[in-house]
């Protein structure tokens, strides 16, 4: 069977006619890349602003009974500066004045910001000459507006199946009576992966404006490294603890097929970028770290009790209220007679006297010590299994620059080691850690 590439491009990768021409030369420098996911465009200019957020402020103007003319006007601005900077005509004044007769008449919401995607597919396969096919039509919701993923395969792949070379407008689909329905924001990167696994891809390029992910955050570390290869399940423990990085829901779909994404550069085509891959794949370990994330904003409740470990059912009677407070809890690390309960303060905010209350009440402790304003960073790295001695240059380096380490927590699989610090200590650990990780 021939390889296919499924590529998603940016709002950064298609906020001009400059910048679809990137995309041109890209798309049709390797003729397995058939499937083109097309964002809405982004700022084109400084001062700009995106053309889903203009979509956005219609909708609110319209409810807000005012003018939409000044704002969509900008809309249609854009879309015909871009066609005109390609030597497009396509008639793409008639589609804008559809649009806004449908708006006038009082379209949803989700209608209005899902036009930014189908005026761009509109002209990026006008451009490249491939089909257009709309994402109403394939990509399928449910009633209760979540997405159907297995109606939506079958549709694709029946739908694809004549289609040699395609553009699919990423962000929306349709529920069963036809209304248009969006992911929430970034979600073009979804309907990538959703075509990507329906099709069976070989690969699914995600363009974008960095040419892959950091090892670290680059206003902390300057010149941090770009990290090559990232399985699934490190990447989910980097953007659980912060790393901004590709929208959530867009890896389920492809992650069980094994399909690896590629996050790469629009302009820096050359560069290799970050390969994200299954773990199953045993992909080489090159470093002992793959990167370094964290958050600044937790709170951390310990609570010590003597004979702790003995008391059958402590750890149930203490969780447990913080489950009736709907508070989800981050980490439990604990000792033989004390436990830390490590919460984020956006959580916790307005309940924590409360909670401590029914502490003291339910779980007769000795004593409950409160630490706020804490960070956790998280060291990730399926490397650190195969590599002596790494946790402890941590630690050693740490120390020298007068770091007090508060927690530690390190799973069994050695796939990550977690640290909380002081908040103002946050950037100073990053850093030491970078250091230490590049010297091994
Ligand atoms: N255009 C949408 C947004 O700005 C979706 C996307 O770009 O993926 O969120």
């Amino acid at each position: 069977m021939k390889e296919i590439i499924v590529a998603k491009f940016g709002g950064s990768s298609l906020a001009n006619g400059h910048q679809f021409k990137k995309v041109r030369d890209i798309v049709k420098a390797d003729s397995r890349r058939r499937y083109i996911v097309p964002s809405a465009p982004g700022k084109s200019r400084p001062g700009d602003t995106k053309v889903t957020d203009l979509l956005y402020l219609c909708h609110d103007k319209m409810q807000e009974g005012l003018d939409i003319s000044p704002v969509f006007s900008e809309i249609e601005k854009r879309y015909q500066e871009i066609c005109r900077d390609l030597g497009l005509s396509i008639g793409i004044e008639e589609v804008l004045g559809e649009i806004r007769e449908r708006i006038l008449a009082g379209a949803s919401r989700d209608y209005l910001a899902s036009r930014g995607e189908y005026l761009n597919g509109i002209i990026l396969s006008q451009y490249l000459g491939f089909e257009f096919i709309d994402a109403k039509d394939i990509i399928l919701f449910n009633d209760e507006g979540r997405l159907d993923l297995k109606a939506s395969e079958d549709r694709i792949r029946k739908r694809l199946k004549s289609v040699d070379y395609g553009v699919i407008p990423g962000f929306y689909g349709a529920d069963g009576d036809g209304n248009i329905v969006t992911f929430s924001r970034g979600g073009s990167d979804i309907t990538g992966s959703i075509v990507a696994s329906s099709v069976r891809a070989s690969l699914y390029e995600n363009w974008t404006d960095v040419s892959g992910f950091l090892v670290a955050d680059p206003n902390i570390v300057k010149d941090a490294k770009t990290m090559e290869v990232v399985t699934y399940k490190e990447l989910r423990e980097l953007c659980y603890m912060g790393a901004p990085v590709l929208h959530e829901e867009s890896i389920f779909p492809i992650k069980m097929l094994g399909i690896p994404i590629n996050i790469k550069n629009t302009n820096r085509p050359e560069d290799k970028g970050t390969l994200i891959v299954d773990e199953s794949m045993n992909p080489p370990i090159r470093d002992s770290v793959t990167g370094i994330s964290g958050k600044k904003d937790f709170t951390v409740i310990r609570v010590e009790k003597n004979l702790m470990n003995s008391e059958i059912g402590f750890i149930r009677k203490l969780v447990s209220i913080f489950e009736r407070y709907r508070i989800s809890i981050e980490h439990i690390p604990s000792s033989i007679d004390s436990l830390s309960v490590v919460v984020s303060n956006s959580n916790i905010a307005g309940k924590l006297e409360d909670i401590i209350e029914e502490i003291k009440r339910e779980c007769q402790p000795d004593d409950i010590v409160i630490y706020p304003d804490m960070a956790l960073i998280a060291v990730v790295g399926r490397g650190m299994a195969k590599t002596r001695g790494i946790s402890g240059s941590i630690f050693t380096a740490l120390a020298n620059q007068g770091v007090r380490i508060r927690m530690i927590s390190q799973d069994s699989s050695e796939l990550n080691i977690i640290l909380a610090v002081d908040r103002e200590d946050f950037d100073k650990t990053v850093e030491t850690i970078y250091g230490v990780i590049q010297q091994k």
